[in-house]
């Protein structure tokens, strides 16, 4: 098939989901994937947690250095960050490089026991450093939401069970960073808040002033050779503990831009296995960015979300579906 054939056909389709202006051209965003083709800014993954790109991340090198000094049992694995959708970044997955098989998705262990033998999920909320732009409690009832919205799914109950905690800095990473935080975790995935310009920087040349939110997944590691453990055989490494980070640099709302509510529930969906998908793409008449299909999931931010879309519901029903047993 031709390129030009391709692209229209891609325009087309596109349309249909966005009721787009059929007569507006579409125009691929700047590729920073390596994909091959133009049209395509950013690859889809499957709905099973199949990934883009493997891009090593010197950042979670210089973290499990320490770890590894440490001879802890887990490792930082990965890092999914979404952007703002103003310039041309888009949110990636970042890996870490040492480990034997970069394809390997990853996935809480049901009644695993370094997690207590638990067939729940525990999760939390750093209740110190919430965002500064609105009320603490309207910061904490809207990332409740999100959570809540993830519960809800019909197709599978996890269940996620909330701890309240209200006076720790939570954050390994933080901590792993110097910027605070707690050498250590109480619930299986924390909203360990909002960080200054210096922690996104961190992750990727010039960070703080594009990414919106970051998930760092730690898994478990085999302390003799280093490699992550699959105890349950699932072709999938066994999640340790999750961290979700958010961007102080950035002005946050409730139902406005950012909305607090639609990063939570993004952030959220990788606090529940989930990957990126979508394609990405802009309009030339308004520089407008798309996405096909549209998702929660989506690697960057095009406006309010907070519920879910069908990709999103059937990736997490191919997760979550079977739980506790496969
Ligand atoms: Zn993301």
């Amino acid at each position: 098939m031709k390129k030009q054939v391709f692209i229209r056909m891609v325009a087309w389709s596109l349309c249909l989901l966005a009721a787009c202006n059929r007569n507006e051209p579409l125009q691929p965003v700047e590729q920073n994937t390596g994909a091959s083709d133009p049209a395509l800014l950013f690859k889809a993954s499957t709905n099973t947690g199949g990934l883009e790109e493997a891009v090593p991340s010197s950042l979670l090198s210089t973290l499990n250095k320490k770890l590894k000094a440490e001879r802890k049992n887990y490792i930082v694995a990965l890092v999914e960050y979404i952007t703002d959708g103003a310039g041309d970044h888009m949110g990636r997955t970042l890996y870490y490089k040492d480990i034997g098989n970069k394809q390997l998705s990853h996935h809480w262990v049901p009644s695993d026991p370094n997690r207590d033998s638990r067939t729940n999920i525990t999760w939390t909320i750093d209740q110190t450093e919430l965002c500064a732009d609105i009320s603490e409690v309207r910061c904490i009832n809207a990332i409740n939401r999100a959570m809540s919205t993830w519960n809800s799914v019909a197709c599978a109950k996890i269940p996620l069970v909330k701890i309240t905690s209200t006076d720790t800095d939570w954050g390994y990473v933080q901590h792993l960073l110097g910027l605070g935080g707690f050498e250590g975790w109480a619930a299986d995935f924390t909203h360990a808040g909002w960080q200054p310009a210096e922690f996104f920087d961190a992750i990727a040349d010039d960070g703080s002033t594009y990414i919106l939110g970051a998930t760092f997944s730690f898994v478990w590691i085999d302390i003799g050779t280093g490699n992550p453990t699959d105890m349950d055989n699932n072709g999938k490494a066994d999640v340790a503990f999750r961290e979700v980070y958010y961007n102080d640099a950035f002005t946050w709302k409730i139902n406005g831009h950012y909305d607090v509510e639609t990063i939570a529930l993004h952030e959220s969906g990788h606090g529940v296995s989930l990957a990126h998908f979508g394609k990405a793409f802009r309009t030339t008449a308004n520089s407008k960015l798309h996405f096909s299909p549209l998702a929660v999931m989506n690697a960057a931010y095009t406006g309010i979300q907070h519920e879910l879309l069908p990709t999103d519901v059937a990736s997490f029903c191919s997760v979550w579906s079977h739980w506790p047993n496969r």
